[in-house]
Order: C-alpha cells, then sequence, then structure tokens
C-alpha cells in the first residue's frame, strides 16, 4: 500500500519535472482559440453573436439559416448597413471593432457587441466566410476566414455571415455538443430573446430546409411580438407593468399566477434591450410573485429594464449575458414593488372598489355589461329568491353598533371570528378576520354592494355556489380559504399580534431528537406563531398553545409541519425571508377541507372575506379561486335569445 502510494508521488513528481519548459507566447491562432472557448461555447452562441452584429448594424430584416442544429451551418443574412470592402479583414482580427473607441465609450456602450471579439473567435474555430455591401458600394465582396482572401460577390446591401463545421479542428469539443434537437432548441432560445427585444425587426428561421419560425413586424407592436413567442396562454393571461423613476425605467408583462410553469423556461429579462441571464433581477421577479405563487411553480414573464449605459455594467462575461449594476439594491425593489403592486391590483381587479352613498366601500365586479348593470339595479337584495337577511349580515360583519356584541353561536361564521374562548395575550390584539367594514342598513344595501354575491349552496363538498348582479359565481372553497387564511396569518405576523389558544388538556406529540432539538432552539419563533412546545420527557413534547385560528387542526401534525419549516428554511429567516413557506404551511392546515359542509351563512361569511382579502382572486399556488359565469355566458350556453 505504502509503495504504491510512494511510486505515484515518483511517477506524477518526474511528470512536472518532465514540463518545465522554457516560456513562450502563444500562437496568435491558439489565443483565438481559448478566447473562443469563452465566446463560442456551443451553435447557439454563434447564432447569438452574429444576430446582435446584424442587429447593431441597424438591420430590419434577419434571415437565420441552419443545418444539423447549427453544428454543420448557420448562415446569418441581414439588410444592415454592410462592411466596406477594405474593412472586411479587419472585421475578422480579435479585438477589432467598429463600437467602442475609448475607455469612457466602453463604459456607456449601448451596442449589443463591445469586445470586436466574436468574429475572430467563431473563425477559430469553424470555417468563416462573410459577404457584404455598403449602400454606396457597386457589389458586394467576399471574404474566406480561413484565407483572409476577397472576392467581388453579389448580394444586396447588408450582410451575410456562413459558419460551417463548428469545431472542425477540435474534436473534443464537439463531443460536448449535445443531439441535434437539443442544440437546434439552444438556438430558438437564443433567437428568442433578440426578437422579443426587438419587435421592430423580423425573423425567419429554417432548420435543415424547413421554416421553423417566422415573427414578422405587426406595427412594431411588444405585445404582438410576445403573443407570437410566448404563446396564446401568456397573451391571454398577463398583466402589463410599467414605471419610471427618474432614469430608471422598467416595463413588461407579468404573467398570471394561473399560467405558471413547471420549469423557469419563460423568464426574459432586458437591459437596455440586452437579453440577460441576471440574478439580481430573476430574485426580484421571484419575490414579487412570492405572495401569489411559490412552492415548485414558476412565473413566467418579460421584463424591460431601461436606465444610463453608463450604471450598468455589461463587461463582466465574455459571453456579455451578465450585467453589474451600480445601485443594486434600488432596482432590485424598483422592479420587486411594481410588479408586486401590479399583481395585487390584479388580485382585486376582478372586485374593484367602488365607494357608496353611504360612504362605505364596497367592491364590484369590474366586467360588468350593461345588461348585467341592469340586472344589478333591478335585482336588490330583498328580492333575491336565495339571499339572506341583512339583519343577519349585521350580526355576521358587525354594524358600527353591533361590533362589540357577542355573535351568537348561530351566526357566528366558523371560518373567520375568534372562538370566544379564545386567550388573547395581553400584548397582542385579536387576530382572525380583519376589522369588520361597518355594514349598510338594509335600505341602502344593493347586490352591487356585495360583488361575490349571496350563498346558493355547495357542490360536492368541494364548490361553492352564489348569485350575484352578473349571473352564478363558482368558488373553489379550499383555495378560497386558504388565500384568506395566509394573508390573515401574513396581516398577524406583521403586526406580531397572533391571537393564542391554550389548550385546556395539552397534546403530548413523540418527537425524534431532531424535532426536539428544533423545539428547544426555535422557542422565540414558535412563540411568536403562537405554539408553546413544552419538552415532557426526551423524547415527548407538550403543545400547550396553538395560534387561536388553528385551534382545530390536527395539532401533532401542524406541529411537526411548523418543526419541519423551521429546521428547513431556518427560525431566524422564517419569520423575515421564507415567511410564504410558512404561512402556506399554516394555511394549508386550516383551511377548509374538501367534504364539509358550510351552512348557507358560512359561505356568505367566506364570500365577504373573499371581497376585503388583498389578492384573493388567486390560492397562493396561483389557482384561480372563483369563477364568474355570466348571465349572458348562461344564455349562449342554453342558446338563448339566438
Ligand atoms: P463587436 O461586435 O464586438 O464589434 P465582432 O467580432 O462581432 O465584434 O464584429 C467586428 C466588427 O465587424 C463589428 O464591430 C462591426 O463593425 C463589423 N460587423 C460584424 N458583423 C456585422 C454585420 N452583420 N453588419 C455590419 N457590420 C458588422
Ligand atoms: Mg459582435
Amino acid at each position: 500500500m505504502l509503495s504504491t502510494k510512494f511510486y505515484g508521488y515518483v511517477e506524477r513528481s518526474t511528470h512536472i519535472a518532465s514540463i518545465a519548459r522554457s516560456i513562450k507566447l502563444l500562437p496568435e491562432l491558439l489565443i483565438s482559440q481559448i478566447a473562443a472557448g469563452e465566446v463560442v461555447e456551443r451553435p447557439a452562441s454563434v447564432v447569438k453573436e452574429l444576430v446582435e452584429n446584424a442587429l447593431d448594424a441597424g438591420a430590419t430584416a434577419l434571415h437565420i439559416t441552419l443545418e444539423q442544429g447549427g453544428v454543420k451551418r448557420i448562415t446569418v443574412t441581414d439588410n444592415g448597413y454592410g462592411i466596406a470592402a477594405d474593412q472586411l479583414p479587419l472585421a475578422l482580427k480579435r479585438h477589432a471593432t467598429s463600437k467602442t473607441r475609448s475607455l469612457a465609450e466602453l463604459e456607456a456602450v449601448a451596442t449589443l457587441g463591445f469586445r470586436g471579439e466574436a468574429l475572430a473567435s467563431i473563425a477559430s474555430v469553424a470555417r468563416l466566410c462573410m459577404t457584404s455591401r455598403t449602400g454606396d458600394a457597386p457589389h458586394a465582396t467576399r471574404i474566406d476566414a480561413q484565407t483572409d482572401a476577397l472576392a467581388p460577390a453579389a448580394g444586396e446591401i447588408g450582410t451575410t455571415v456562413d459558419m460551417y463545421e463548428l469545431y472542425f479542428n477540435i474534436p473534443a469539443r464537439r463531443k460536448f455538443l449535445k443531439s441535434e434537437q437539443t442544440e437546434l432548441g439552444y438556438c430558438l432560445n437564443v433567437i428568442r430573446c433578440c426578437a422579443l427585444a426587438r419587435p421592430d425587426v423580423a425573423f425567419s428561421v429554417l432548420h435543415n430546409g424547413r421554416m421553423v419560425e417566422h415573427w414578422n413586424v405587426i406595427e412594431s407592436s411588444a405585445s404582438a411580438r410576445i403573443a407570437q413567442i410566448l404563446g396564446e396562454a401568456f397573451a391571454t393571461a398577463h398583466l402589463r407593468f410599467e414605471k419610471q423613476a427618474s432614469s430608471l425605467s422598467i416595463d413588461g408583462y407579468a404573467g398570471l399566477p394561473t399560467i405558471s410553469r413547471s420549469r423557469a423556461d419563460q423568464q426574459y429579462c432586458f437591459v437596455n434591450g440586452r437579453f440577460v441571464r441576471d440574478k439580481l433581477l430573476t430574485h426580484a421577479m421571484r419575490a414579487a410573485y412570492e405572495d401569489v405563487l411559490h412552492g415548485n411553480r414558476y412565473p413566467a414573464y418579460v421584463l424591460f429594464v431601461e436606465l444610463p449605459p453608463e450604471t450598468v455594467d455589461v463587461n463582466v462575461h465574455p459571453s456579455k449575458i451578465e450585467v453589474r449594476f451600480r445601485d443594486a439594491r434600488a432596482i432590485h425593489s424598483f422592479v420587486c414593488n411594481t410588479v408586486q403592486d401590479a399583481l395585487a391590483r390584479y388580485a382585486g381587479s376582478g372586485i374593484q372598489l367602488k365607494t357608496t352613498e353611504g360612504g362605505h366601500t364596497a367592491r364590484v365586479i369590474s366586467t360588468h355589461t350593461s345588461h348585467s348593470l341592469q340586472q344589478a339595479r333591478l335585482m336588490r337584495q330583498g328580492t333575491l329568491p336565495i339571499a339572506q337577511q341583512l339583519a343577519k349580515y349585521d350580526a355576521l360583519f358587525g354594524r358600527p353598533d353591533q361590533a362589540t356584541a357577542t355573535p351568537s353561536a348561530k351566526t357566528e361564521p366558523a371560518v373567520v371570528s375568534p372562538a370566544p374562548s379564545c386567550e388573547l395575550r395581553q400584548d397582542t390584539v385579536p387576530y382572525c378576520a380583519p376589522p369588520p367594514a361597518p355594514a349598510p342598513t338594509s335600505s341602502d344595501v344593493t347586490i352591487d354592494d356585495y360583488p361575490l354575491g349571496f350563498a346558493i349552496g355547495q357542490l360536492h363538498g368541494i364548490y361553492l355556489l352564489a348569485q350575484n348582479a352578473h349571473g352564478l359565481i363558482i368558488v373553489d372553497m379550499h383555495a378560497a380559504h386558504e388565500r384568506i387564511v395566509y394573508e390573515q396569518f401574513k396581516q398577524a405576523l406583521m403586526h406580531r399580534a397572533v391571537a393564542v389558544q391554550s389548550l385546556l388538556l395539552p397534546v403530548s406529540m413523540p418527537v425524534d431528537p431532531v424535532e426536539m432539538g428544533i423545539a428547544h432552539e426555535h422557542r422565540d419563533t414558535l412563540n411568536a406563531l403562537g405554539f408553546d412546545l413544552t419538552p415532557l420527557s426526551p423524547t415527548t413534547l407538550a403543545i400547550r398553545t396553538v395560534p387561536a385560528l388553528l385551534k382545530d387542526a390536527d395539532l401533532p401534525t401542524l406541529a411537526r409541519a411548523v418543526l419541519a419549516d423551521l429546521h428547513a428554511y431556518g427560525g431566524s429567516r422564517i419569520l423575515t425571508e421564507r415567511q410564504h413557506e410558512l404561512l402556506s404551511t399554516l394555511a394549508c392546515h386550516h383551511a377548509v377541507r374538501a367534504n364539509r359542509g358550510l351552512a348557507l351563512d358560512e359561505i356568505n361569511a367566506l364570500l365577504r372575506q373573499m371581497e376585503t382579502t388583498e389578492r384573493a382572486n388567486q390560492c397562493n399556488h396561483g389557482r384561480p379561486t372563483w369563477y364568474q359565469l355570466t348571465l349572458a355566458d348562461l344564455d349562449r350556453l342554453f342558446m338563448r335569445g339566438q
């Protein structure tokens, strides 16, 4: 054993000694090939560089031809301003560029290219020819990168770069390439990114002689291009956002949580028109969606950030795909807040605030038609055959004079009110339902005031049915409740005001040593959440208090889930950074399960809560919580009036 080790040592040191040679400059070609290793990783990198060059040259139409996933051949033809014949040899040299001349220019670079490296790098790892013609040239000129030979050629104004046999001279590199389809996929991704940023440019892509993509210019409209590239689902389910503050502006399209994806494959960030993969921006977007989407779902979005070029460094990575912001934190919060606002506004957009004569705010469905408005006028609360007596709502939601009255057991909405036995900590205010809005008097209440309408009943223990001014409302009971509980917990945690329920008889639960350790280590966090878990023995915890809202949950299972969250996300972080994970664990343990029968009063209470809960349109997994079938929809279904 010893001798083998010793032998190995001798072998290596001999080897090292044998390569100790004199120092020499690397040949120019090898320098290029080493540099190319960073710039030309795969066919898609070539496509990216060539398309960027064409866009920098002011092209308005690009034709891209690929063969065998781009490994065999990549041709990009543009109608840009071209390269003068005498400049062609220079364009192929390393560090030769028309785009930057000085450090000052580099620091404020507005073109996609600036290093003068791409063509030289590509030419060092593949065969390359370039044909170009400027506006004032009588004909095009072609250069062969291998020989630098120039020859007159046929061609319109613009440039065609023709690359073939990628890595013909570096077989080891070729082995790292993936299948034809995969490489084609990478190429198309790159083209998509460029095309998203430039709706004013037409793109067509051929692969193995077949047209695979064609995006024409529709009035240079970004949204038309986005619909072409991200598809129908995104086109019909996104929010537009836009915000400007001094020299920083952002705009974009945020996919609704309902079209979230299982992979982060529809996330496009652009900085000054350049597609970037930037952790800061991705994180800001992720954070913006935190309340409406989490777990393993990924939002789809397109984000454009515009800021003075000198405040962002694009010269960070050879592939120019990373950037560094001078004021990263400000940009993060600007992006996050803007998108978060848009999403929160959307969540309330189906239900919009309106002030009634009595001065109290109610919410109305914003998508009403004149037909349904008329219906609304006709259908006063009192005339609804299924409507509950308004007096009941006074009891449920408290008229100002009744707000302090103890709700009767019969009308108390099981899902919102603290149990009369709720023991509140001295330093906390009762958490549970947000303070009820003063209920209007019966005379000025219309169905308009209750946009989600009044309960009709429950369907298969899963859906709730309600009638509102416009027709039928269908609610996913579990999803809606989960969202409400989530928002309530969030408010309570934010104000550190979680109401606590002491258990008359502590519930004991067997735990493993890790759980015992977490309970001990994170006692303060657990207390802040309303849990008192006291060790009874080395393997048993006693649950003495729980958050009042969760008193009906399966307590050992709940406690175990919270301990698991604390373990996974860290006790100190869970109240700040990873709050949504904890909140959804809590919400999920409380939300009404399918198959639980709800009385009409309870359903109405839930509807009222949805109307006053932010982001109530989606559960925290991004699914919709309710759906409106208007009378017009139903008429269509039954072909009435046709
Ligand atoms: P960079 O884009 O960083 O300047 P490249 O190696 O990609 O470096 O290109 C070198 C130069 O060749 C560019 O600066 C530009 O002047 C010229 N060039 C390359 N492609 C085109 C094109 N499609 N149309 C016009 N000029 C081009
Ligand atoms: Mg370039």
